[in-house]
């Protein structure tokens, strides 16, 4: 492969400018050598421009500016390391072996809310686990810090009670424990309703969510139940997000996200299906 003008990158990453190292907790991009000894910058990742008054400034480098720029807000998005492949929305999906919910979902998650962002709502996945629930959210947070430089963060449900509850017994002030959460762009909370919650964790996390409505911040959320809607759709014993969450919390999220049910065979399965047969 030979570099094309306006590329950046090399053929060790891909023309991507960064690996990926799953070693850790969580996912982390590193920046490949191409752009760590960048002839633009000698990889400093700044240049000095001069404005029109002839004033000298400090500038991000054309070249590798941008991309050391989504790597780091890669990298403090929190993707878990077992997701570190997932780099974009429809990595490893192939339509044409999936159910008709999960090609809706994928498709609003990519042709909607990637491509239109900020414009369109958030989302909501519920459905049992192994559909592609996760998988569709991280990739889309993957997507939009490396792509397009959006600041993004991935929490998994009982891991954020649990993170908030100590913050708040450390007496640490009630800003520096949610302003983070609020000031992300686009929110994944994992797995929403998962264990049992008491009042004041509901309590926060309406505070939260009702925070984020209020910035206009996206939220993207999956979960294992469902509405009363679906409940009775599929006529099955289901458990209710409106249940477990609260009314409040719930109808909050109906006018945040679009609410996308994923049913069908377990995506986990399939998916090895097709590598074994590969
Ligand atoms: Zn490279
Ligand atoms: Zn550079």
């Amino acid at each position: 492969m030979t570099k094309k003008s306006n590329e950046i990158g090399c053929d060790k990453c891909h023309w991507t400018g960064y690996v990926i190292d799953d070693s850790f907790t969580n996912a982390r991009a590193v920046l490949c050598d191409c752009i760590e000894n960048c002839e633009e910058c000698g990889g400093s990742g700044n240049v000095l421009s001069e404005n029109k008054n002839g004033y000298s400034y400090v500038a991000p480098c054309k070249s590798c500016g941008v991309i050391r720029r989504n790597v780091k807000l890669y990298n403090i998005s929190g993707v878990p390391a077992k997701y570190a492949h997932v780099l974009q929305v429809d990595a490893g999906l192939d339509p044409k072996r999936m159910n008709t919910a999960l090609q809706k979902a994928l498709k609003y998650a990519k042709q909607e809310f990637v491509k239109k962002y900020p414009t369109k709502n958030g989302f909501l996945l519920m459905g049992p686990s192994g559909l592609g629930k996760t998988h569709l959210a991280v990739g889309t947070i993957s997507e939009l810090t490396l792509k397009h430089g959006v600041k993004c963060m991935f929490k998994d449900f009982f891991y954020l009670l649990s993170e908030l509850k100590q913050a708040y017994s450390q007496g640490t002030p009630e800003n520096d424990v949610i302003l983070p959460l609020v000031e992300a762009d686009v929110l994944v909370i994992d797995e929403l309703g998962k264990g049992r919650s008491n009042e004041w964790e509901l309590n926060i996390l309406d505070q939260l969510i009702s925070k984020r409505y209020n910035a206009s911040k996206k939220t993207l959320i999956t979960t294992n139940y469902v509405t009363y809607d679906i409940a009775k759709e599929i006529g099955d014993k289901h458990e209710i997000l409106d249940v477990r969450i609260g009314d409040r919390i719930a109808s909050r999220l109906y006018e945040m996200c679009e609410f996308l049910y994923l049913e069908g065979r377990d995506f986990r399965k399939e998916q090895k299906k097709t590598q074994k047969s590969q």
